[in-house]
């Protein structure tokens, strides 16, 4: 019986414990699959609760539908059922400006204007700010040999420091939660290289692309190409963990799935590899680390030095989530929209904030807001210090300014997540090919998570495809043990 160690129990764990279990039955292989949890709850930072009729995301709340190895986990899974779309009236984002809050205009698409008019009449670059955009319009390509730019240099050589400061940096840097001085482009967003090098203009680009169909529409982020699941996302892990909970019809493989489990070391020993856990040594024909890079350069270091180099040197920042709810009552300047992002040159707080009740239905009781507060990222990393009263207070500060709210919330949940957001810096495309060479190097060991090609579940679940293919497939895993050679748990 083949073994398989897959370590971390978070989306990327989960999916390729299930991808490969799925490939060993399509292929009669037996298998024994151990899947090892460092914490005591699966789902990684996916997290969702139902409290007092509140559907609380404390992770992650939407999946990009574009990207298609979501949806066809989700379907795979018999959850096509669940799925719920945004709210049609909520599709917009809005960004503060000093109290206001002001929507992202019609056809801009993350830093560049696809429509004039929307754009011209937005009050959310000055006039000085919009010319300095408009010369994007004449000013020349960049030489495409020159050296890696970051979100920052790239927006502001284009369009200028203010367009950097009230539109890309909260609305692109938000998604990663990133400093735009240390974000590369080439890793995060190779579309608006690709406008540059095609169109040399970005505004010229994206009218053109703005003729394409949704994109005329749109107000930041396209909300339409986004779905979660009925009860919050964890729907999706914890179908993964019913169906690795069940046994398989055929008995051909088994699944063993170990909370509290954490993994300290994973080595070569005798042409396999065994995988330390505290008290324990476990071999196997095949390991897949599906854990943060910083955990998984810890587990390679003797493995791998130079691996293990690349992988701990991935920086991650913490961010915490603050859900709140509130009487519609206490909010009388609602507007109507999916949430907003805070430019860090507001010098707030809060860096963004869902309205999580009126971007997707039955998120809270009819009389409820429910809000979903970020702190933290790269920029900000001193208020993930904060102490729970002192973060509330200051959120509470930001949202009575934004919002108008009265009173105090009915409700407050927060949640910490320490060093969970990878950040695609500088150089991020050269780490990631010295990461996937060195993992060729070692056969039977493959990495999943959120430091490599994408840090979006979609991207994730992609990976946790393409590594259990990798794996099943004999010749690219290691070779099967000897005959008679039987693979075993050993306990010190
Ligand atoms: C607040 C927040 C909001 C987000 N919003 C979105 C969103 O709306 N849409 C989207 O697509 N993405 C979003 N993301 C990103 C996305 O959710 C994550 O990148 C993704 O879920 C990470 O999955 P993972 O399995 O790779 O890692 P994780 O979920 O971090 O799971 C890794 C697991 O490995 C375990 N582990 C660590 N060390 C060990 C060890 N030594 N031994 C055993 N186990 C170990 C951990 O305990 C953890 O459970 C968000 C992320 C956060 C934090």
């Amino acid at each position: 019986m083949r073994q398989i160690i897959v370590i971390g129990g978070g989306i990327g764990g989960l999916a390729t414990a299930y991808r490969r279990r799925a490939i060993a039955e399509a292929r009669s292989e037996e298998v024994e699959i151990r899947l090892l949890e460092a914490g005591q709850r699966w789902g990684g930072v996916i997290r969702s609760t139902t409290e007092e009729g509140h559907v609380l995301e404390h992770g992650p709340d939407s999946i990009l539908r574009t990207k298609p190895a979501g949806i066809q986990l989700i379907s795979d899974l018999g959850l096509s059922g669940e799925m719920q779309e945004t709210c049609a009236g909520a599709r917009r984002s809005l960004i503060a400006r000093k109290v206001r809050l002001l929507p992202v205009p019609e056809g801009l698409y993350l830093m560049a204007p696809g429509r004039l008019l929307p754009f011209l009449r937005s009050p959310i670059v000055s006039w000085p700010g919009k010319l300095r955009m408009a010369l994007d319009l004449v000013l020349p390509r960049r030489d495409p040999l020159a050296s890696e730019e970051s979100l920052a240099e790239f927006v502001r050589r284009r369009l200028g420091q203010e367009a950097l400061d009230r539109i890309a940096q909260p609305l692109i840097s938000g998604i990663y939660t990133a400093d735009p001085e240390q974000l590369s482009m080439v890793s995060t967003m190779p579309l608006f290289l690709r406008m540059e090098r095609e169109h040399r203009s970005l505004i010229l680009a994206m009218r053109l692309r703005s003729q394409e169909a949704g994109m005329a529409q749109a107000s930041g982020p396209r909300y339409g190409l986004f779905t979660s699941l009925r009860g919050g996302l964890q729907t999706l892990t914890d179908a993964l963990v019913a169906k690795l909970s069940t046994a398989s019809a055929s008995g051909r493989s088994r699944v063993d799935m170990r909370l509290g489990a954490s993994v300290t070391a994973v080595v070569r020993n005798a042409g396999r590899m065994t995988v330390a856990l505290e008290e324990e040594y476990l071999d196997a024909d095949e390991v897949v680390i599906a854990a943060p890079a910083h955990a998984a350069g810890k587990m390679v270091k003797t493995l791998d030095p130079l691996l293990s180099y690349l992988l701990v040197t991935i920086p991650y920042a913490g961010v915490l989530t603050i859900n709140l709810a509130f009487q519609r009552q206490q909010i009388p300047q609602l507007p109507e929209a999916a949430g907003f992002v805070v430019p860090a040159i507001e010098g707030r707080t809060l860096i963004a904030c869902t309205l999580a009740s009126l971007k997707y239905p039955e998120r809270a009781p009819a009389d409820s807001v429910l809000l979903r507060a970020f702190v933290g990222g790269a920029l900000h990393q001193q208020h993930c210090e904060l102490s729970d009263g002192e973060v509330l207070a200051a959120v509470m500060r930001d949202l009575r300014d934004l919002l108008g709210i009265q009173g105090e919330p009915t409700m407050v949940r927060i949640h910490r997540w320490p060093k969970a957001m990878a950040q695609y810096v500088l150089g991020h495309a050269e780490r990631l090919q010295g990461i996937r060479l060195r993992e060729k190097t070692i056969p039977g060991l493959a990495l999943v998570g959120n430091g490599y090609e994408g840090v979006g579940i979609p991207d994730i679940i992609a990976q946790a495809d393409q590594a259990a293919e990798r794996l099943g497939s004999s010749d690219q895993g290691m070779p099967p043990p000897m005959q008679g050679a039987i693979s075993r748990a050993t306990t010190v």
